[in-house]
C-alpha cells in the first residue's frame, strides 16, 4: 500500500539553523523523503558546506545566510526562500543558542543574545512567513522548544526562558491561525548530541547522571528528531495544532528516584 498520510515528499520546505545539529538532520530527513528544501544559518561557509554535502548526496536543497536576531535578515531570506520555493508548506523554526551560567552573573547583553535569535528570532520568523501561508489559507509551523518548556534546568535560565516564550508562541499562533489552515505545533528536543551539548556531555559526572536517569537509558542524536518533525508536517497530524510533543527519551514522564524497591 502507498500510503500518503506521512508523505512530504511534495512539500516546500524552510528550515532555519539548517546547517548543523538537529535543523541539518531535519533538513535530511526532509530532503530524503522528496521535499524542496531550503536551509539557512549565519555562517555563509557552514551553510555552503552542508548545501554541498547533500546535493552530492541526490537531496534537493539549497542554503541561505540569515541572522534570525536581525529582523531585516528575517525579511530578505523568507522573499529569497518564497523566490526559490515559489511557496512554501512548512517553517521549521530551529535556530538557538545558549549561554550556561549563574542565574545572578547573567547581563543585559546575555540576555538579549540569547533571546533575540531563541524567541524574537522565531517570532518574527513565523509572522513574516505566516503572512505568506495566510494568503494561501494553508501551512503547518514547527518550533523546537526543550525539555525546558517541561520544567527549566538549572544554569540556563534566560533560554529556559526563551523556550518557554516559545510555547507561548506556538499555542497562540495556533489559536490565531487555524482558521487560515495554518497549524502550529512544537517539538520539546531532551538530550541531544550536538555542537550546542557536545562539551556538557563530555563530562563523566553528566554521562554517569544520563545513564542513571534516562528512561531510554541514552542519549539523542539529531536523527531522532526527524519522525515527529515529518509527522507535525504532513496530513497524519491533520488535526493537531498548538500541541508540543516531547522527544526526549521519557525524561518527561516523570521523575526517577532512588527509591528503595524490593
Ligand atoms: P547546534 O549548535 O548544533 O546548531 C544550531 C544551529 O542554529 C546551527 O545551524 C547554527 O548555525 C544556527 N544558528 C544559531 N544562531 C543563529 C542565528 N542567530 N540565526 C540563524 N541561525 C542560527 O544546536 P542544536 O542542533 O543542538 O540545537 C538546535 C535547536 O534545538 C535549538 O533551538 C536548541 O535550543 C534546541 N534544542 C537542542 C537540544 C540539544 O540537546 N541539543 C535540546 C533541546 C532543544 P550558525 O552558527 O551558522 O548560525
Amino acid at each position: 500500500m502507498s500510503d500518503q498520510l506521512f508523505s512530504v515528499s511534495d512539500q516546500h520546505v524552510l528550515i532555519t539553523g539548517g546547517s548543523r545539529g538537529i535543523g541539518r538532520a531535519i533538513a535530511e530527513g526532509f530532503a530524503t523523503r522528496g521535499a524542496e528544501v531550503v536551509i539557512c544559518s549565519r555562517s555563509q561557509e557552514s551553510i555552503a558546506a552542508a548545501v554541498q554535502e547533500m546535493q552530492k548526496a541526490g537531496m534537493s536543497v539549497t542554503g541561505l545566510t540569515c541572522d534570525v536576531s536581525d529582523p531585516e535578515q528575517i525579511k530578505s531570506t523568507v522573499a529569497a526562500a518564497i523566490e526559490q520555493l515559489t511557496h512554501i508548506d512548512t517553517l521549521i523554526n530551529v535556530a538557538g543558542v545558549n549561554r550556561r551560567q549563574r542565574a545572578e552573573t547573567f547581563t543585559a547583553a546575555d540576555y538579549d543574545f540569547v533571546l533575540d535569535t531563541n524567541l524574537r528570532g522565531a517570532f518574527l520568523m513565523s509572522l513574516e512567513v505566516g503572512r505568506h501561508m495566510i494568503e494561501r489559507q494553508s501551512g503547518t509551523q514547527i518550533n523546537i522548544e526543550s525539555l525546558n518548556t517541561w520544567m527549566p534546568l538549572k544554569g540556563v535560565l534566560p533560554y529556559a526562558m526563551s523556550k518557554f516564550g516559545m510555547q507561548g508562541m506556538t499555542r497562540g499562533l495556533a489559536l490565531e491561525w487555524g482558521r487560515h489552515g495554518i497549524r502550529v505545533n512544537s517539538l520539546a528536543p531532551g538530550f541531544i548530541l550536538t555542537d550546542l551539548t557536545k562539551k556538557l556531555w563530555s563530562d563523566p559526572t553528566m554521562q554517569a547522571w544520563n545513564e542513571a536517569n534516562a528512561p531510554l537509558g541514552r542519549l539523542g542524536q539529531p536523527e531522532d528528531m526527524i519522525g515527529t518533525a515529518v509527522f507535525l508536517a504532513s496530513k497524519a497530524s491533520a488535526f493537531m495544532t498548538g500541541q508540543t510533543l516531547y522527544v526526549d527519551g521519557g525524561f518527561s514522564s516523570g521523575w526517577s528516584w532512588p527509591i528503595p524497591l524490593p
